[in-house]
C-alpha cells in the first residue's frame, strides 16, 4: 500500500514535471511575428508607405505595418521612406509643394495623421512607426519626435503604435515622454544589455547584426528585450531567425513568411 502511494506521487511528479517543460517550450518558442516594411506593398505593386500598402498588410493579417516619417519645411509630418517625394526634398518644402504630386495610384503623400486615422480604424495590425532622423539638426529630429507622440496622443492609438529609430536620443526621448511605449533602436551599434540600460524595450537590427554578434538575441531576451530583424526577404534567413525565436521579422514579402509561419 505505502509503495503504491509512493509510485502515484512518483508519477504525479513525473506528470507535473513533463506539464513544466512542455509549458516552458511553449513559452520560448512563442511564434515569430511578421511586420510588413513600408506597408505591404511588392505583390500588389502598390506604392511603398502608402495608404493603399498598410490596409494591404492588415488584410494579409500582419502583426505589424512598418512606415517612415519625415517632418516638412513647415512642420507637417507626412510619412514616406526617401529624404524626397518624387524628387521633391521634404525637409525643405512645404507640404503644399509636396501635394503637387501623387503617388502612381492617385493617393497624395499621406500625413502622419492621415496614416494613423486609418490605421486606428482596426485593433489588430500594430502601427510601427520609424522617425526618420533629420537631415538638418537634432534639434529638428527631437522636435518631430515630440509631435510624433503627441499626435499619437492625440488620435487616441497609443496602445496600437510602436516606436524605431536610427538616432539614439530619439529613442529615449520617446521613453521619456511616454514610459509605456514600446521603442526599438535600429543602428545596431549597441548592445542589448546597453540599451536596455538606456531605456530601450527592444532591439530592431539588420540581420546580418546578429551573425556578427552571435550572443546578441539570447542577451535581448536575457535583459527582458523584444527582438527584430531587418529587412529579410528570404526563406532561408527567415527560417535561421524564427529557429533563434526572435519576436519580429521586417519583410518586403510578408506573405512569404506569413505562409512559413503557418506550415503545419
Ligand atoms: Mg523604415
Amino acid at each position: 500500500m505505502f509503495i503504491l502511494k509512493l509510485n502515484k506521487m512518483t508519477i504525479s511528479k513525473s506528470l507535473f514535471a513533463v506539464l513544466l517543460t512542455l509549458m516552458s517550450i511553449t513559452y520560448t518558442q512563442a511564434q515569430t511575428k511578421v511586420i510588413a516594411h513600408r506597408g505591404a506593398w511588392k505583390t500588389q505593386n502598390l506604392p511603398q508607405n502608402s495608404i493603399a500598402s498598410l490596409n494591404h498588410a492588415i488584410e494579409l493579417g500582419c502583426y505589424g505595418a512598418e512606415f517612415d516619417v519625415h517632418l516638412t519645411k513647415d512642420d507637417i509630418l507626412v510619412v514616406n521612406h526617401d529624404k524626397d517625394f518624387y524628387g521633391i526634398d521634404i525637409e525643405t518644402s512645404t507640404y503644399e509643394v509636396l501635394l503637387a504630386i501623387k503617388h502612381p495610384n492617385g493617393e497624395s503623400n499621406p500625413t502622419l495623421e492621415e496614416y494613423l486615422n486609418e490605421g486606428g480604424k482596426q485593433n489588430k495590425t500594430r502601427l510601427v512607426l520609424e522617425l526618420k532622423t533629420s537631415s538638418i539638426s537634432k534639434e529638428r529630429t527631437l522636435k518631430a519626435v515630440d509631435m510624433c507622440v503627441k499626435m499619437v496622443k492625440k488620435l487616441n492609438v497609443k496602445d496600437l503604435v510602436d516606436y524605431i529609430f536610427f538616432d539614439y536620443d530619439a529613442g529615449k526621448l520617446v521613453r521619456k515622454l511616454n514610459p509605456q511605449a514600446e521603442v526599438a533602436y535600429l543602428n545596431g551599434d549597441v548592445s542589448p544589455a546597453q540599451a536596455k540600460k538606456d531605456g530601450y524595450t527592444g532591439i530592431d537590427y539588420h540581420f546580418n547584426v546578429y551573425k556578427k554578434n552571435p550572443d546578441w538575441i539570447k542577451e535581448a531576451h536575457t535583459n527582458g528585450l523584444s527582438v527584430n530583424a531587418w529587412t529579410v526577404n528570404t526563406e532561408e534567413e527567415m527560417l535561421n531567425l524564427i529557429k533563434q525565436n526572435v519576436e519580429f521579422i521586417t519583410t518586403d514579402e510578408p506573405e512569404l513568411l506569413l505562409n512559413l509561419l503557418n506550415k503545419p
